[in-house]
């Protein structure tokens, strides 16, 4: 193998690392961080990724106040806590776990988060600030791809980036994120002719796309970084979207699944949260 391995714990530590010492900073300055989280209905996934997610909260010292909905919550009561958390200054951050029951909008009941308490950057608001290339705060999977390419110290400035898929939560805020830090940025999707030579342009290669082996050696030019966000769970266990073993003979640094973008995906709701609370305290600040 010759492509250096991005660790995702490693990277992840010391994010945590970073927030915890930013916490404490903002302890002093008598604004205590806080972390709504908010659950409707009984998806086992979900309460397993909110007690994560509230765990983390509490390593770092972010406060967390959990809220627990029935599946069959009428619409309105889901919008009077939102709104009320909204408008609540204990509150940094709101974090309304997906996917909603059926009879609730996402996009709509997403939307009533303030954009500076929104800290998934999943809210209209915040896809448009980002969009339009605005501080905002930026969905934590995504912000967390571009810690992973920054710390296999990768020069974004006129590099080529190829990204595979286009969701709102992966592909849509990377290619934005990309192209704020000057890459030329390239957007695949399900309907893109001849990926592989697409791709085998890249310097840097994203795939987002829930499917194993999409990214073969092939297709990937010697020497390129290859952030793989897939997380796809098979026979063999967890794999990503990118054939590992073979890429990584051809590439120069890749991430592996898991370990890889997994890791950081709540280090970087933490800093979301953090930030959240710097930017309620002092605004000017950040
Ligand atoms: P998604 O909403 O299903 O989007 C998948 C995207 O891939 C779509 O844009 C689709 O194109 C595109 N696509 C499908 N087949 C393709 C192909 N053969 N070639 C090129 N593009 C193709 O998925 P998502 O939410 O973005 O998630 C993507 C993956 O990341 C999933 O495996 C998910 O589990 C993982 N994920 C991981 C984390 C983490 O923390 N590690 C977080 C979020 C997501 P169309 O738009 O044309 O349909």
């Amino acid at each position: 193998m010759s492509a250096r391995v991005i660790d995702g714990h490693a990277v992840a530590a010391r994010v945590r690392e970073r927030v915890t010492a930013e916490v404490s900073e903002l302890r002093e300055q008598g604004s205590s961080p806080g972390l709504a989280t908010v659950l409707v209905g009984d998806d086992p996934a979900s309460h397993v990724y909110v007690r994560m997610k509230r765990k983390a909260c509490d390593e770092v010292g972010i406060a967390s106040m959990h809220h627990e909905l029935p599946g069959d919550v009428p619409e309105s009561e889901l919008r009077a806590l939102l709104e009320g958390l909204g408008a609540d200054p204990a509150v940094s951050g709101i974090l309304l776990q997906l996917p909603l029951p059926g009879h609730l909008d996402q996009f709509e009941m997403t939307a009533l988060i303030p954009p500076d308490k929104d800290v998934d950057g999943l809210t209209p608001l915040s896809a448009g600030l980002l969009a339009h290339g605005r501080e905002g705060l930026v969905p934590c999977t995504p912000a967390g791809v571009m810690e992973l390419i920054r710390e296999a110290g990768t020069e974004l400035e006129g590099a080529r980036a190829v990204v595979l898929g286009r969701s709102q939560l992966v592909g849509k805020p990377v290619a934005a994120l990309l192209l704020a830090a000057d890459a030329t940025v390239t957007h695949c999707h399900s309907r893109t002719r001849d990926l592989a030579s697409v791709c085998r342009e890249a310097d840097v290669l994203i795939a987002a796309v829930g499917r194993p082996s999409t990214v073969t050696a092939d297709m990937v030019r010697e020497g390129a970084v290859v952030i793989d966000v897939g997380t796809n769970r098979t026979e063999d266990g967890l794999v990503g979207d990118v054939d590992f073993e073979p890429v990584a003979e051809r590439a120069g640094a890749i991430t592996p699944v898991p370990g890889g973008v997994g890791p950081m995906t709540i280090a970087m709701l933490l800093s979301n949260t953090a930030r959240a609370a710097r930017l309620q305290a002092a605004p000017s600040r950040v």
